[in-house]
């Protein structure tokens, strides 16, 4: 709490008076802290793929683009590094829009049943990829049989699963079960993502959502990471009126929810064919 006292006189030089305004500037100081924490993660999570994209172009022009061995291998890592760097920044469009409210949503009424079983039937098709097939990942499906319509930006809420379910896939190095459930309540729908990999700390999970953070920096980096899938995926679930957590226990597993609200749709009733 910052405290500005100012004095009341008159003009004989009287002090008649003492005024002391209190403001609370710790929300204030938090704002401008994680401004400028940000801009700083900015400038390094950009950095580190130029820095690599300038050591290898240098290498190139100092002779290394006359061998055919070196110089297919290093216009690969510059074409990787590039990649990254245009996911980074599409990414920090996407939350600085979402952040001054310029991100409209475009809505249509959705049968989540069938989108869920769509998103995974294209995950399985990965997953049968050379990449892959040695691996022992299963995705195994809990999806209720019933239609649940939902309101929603189909390829942005498509974008966040495909977020929690790429991270099952990536942190759970040794393949094992994702099991993705669609289950309702009363009045909103929940879809679970559940996988048998690193589990995530206790001290982490507070922070999992935020921007640029990360558990294991090297190893979200190495696997292509920014650090900003998850802080969008709260946005945009968030924007659709919904709520986004975790539940994790290290070297186990972990869980990520997604509810959004949903409308009843009368199944019996007045549209009955008679
Ligand atoms: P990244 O691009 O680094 O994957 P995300 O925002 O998607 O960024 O995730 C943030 C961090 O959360 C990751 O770097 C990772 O440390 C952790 N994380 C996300 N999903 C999982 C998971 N299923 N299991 C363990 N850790 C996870």
């Amino acid at each position: 709490i910052q405290c500005e006292f100012s004095v009341i006189q008159r003009e004989s030089g009287f002090i008649s008076g003492l005024v002391c305004v209190l403001t609370d500037i710790t929300e204030q100081e938090k704002i401008e802290r994680e401004r400028r924490n940000f801009v700083s993660n900015v400038s390094h999570e950009l950095r580190t793929p130029l820095t690599s994209i300038r050591s290898y172009t240098e290498a190139l022009v100092d002779g290394a683009w006359e061998s055919p061995e070196m110089a297919p291998q290093f216009l690969s890592v510059i074409e990787t590094e590039a990649n990254r760097m245009m996911r980074m920044i599409t990414d920090l469009l996407n939350l600085s829009r979402m952040d001054q409210q310029r991100l409209t949503l475009d809505k249509e009424f959705v049968n989540m049943n069938k989108l869920m079983n769509h998103i995974i039937d294209r995950f399985e098709v990965v997953l049968q990829s050379e990449e892959y097939r040695y691996k022992n990942y299963r995705i195994l499906r809990d999806i209720t049989k019933r239609d649940l319509w939902v309101e929603i930006d189909q390829d942005k809420m498509t974008q966040v699963f495909d977020n929690i379910i790429n991270n099952a896939i990536k942190y759970s190095p040794d393949g094992g079960r994702i099991i993705v459930r669609l289950m309702d309540t009363h009045s909103d729908l929940i879809v679970s993502i559940s996988d048998e990999g690193l589990g995530i700390a206790r001290k982490d999970i507070p922070h999992l959502f935020d921007r640029f953070y990360r558990v294991d920096k090297a190893r979200s980096r190495e696997m292509g990471g920014s650090g900003l899938g998850l802080a969008i995926a709260k946005e945009v679930t968030q924007l659709h009126g919904g709520k986004i957590w975790v539940t994790s226990s290290e070297d186990k597993g972990s869980t990520f929810y997604v509810s959004l609200p949903y409308v009843v749709f009368e199944e019996d009733g007045e549209w009955d064919e008679i």
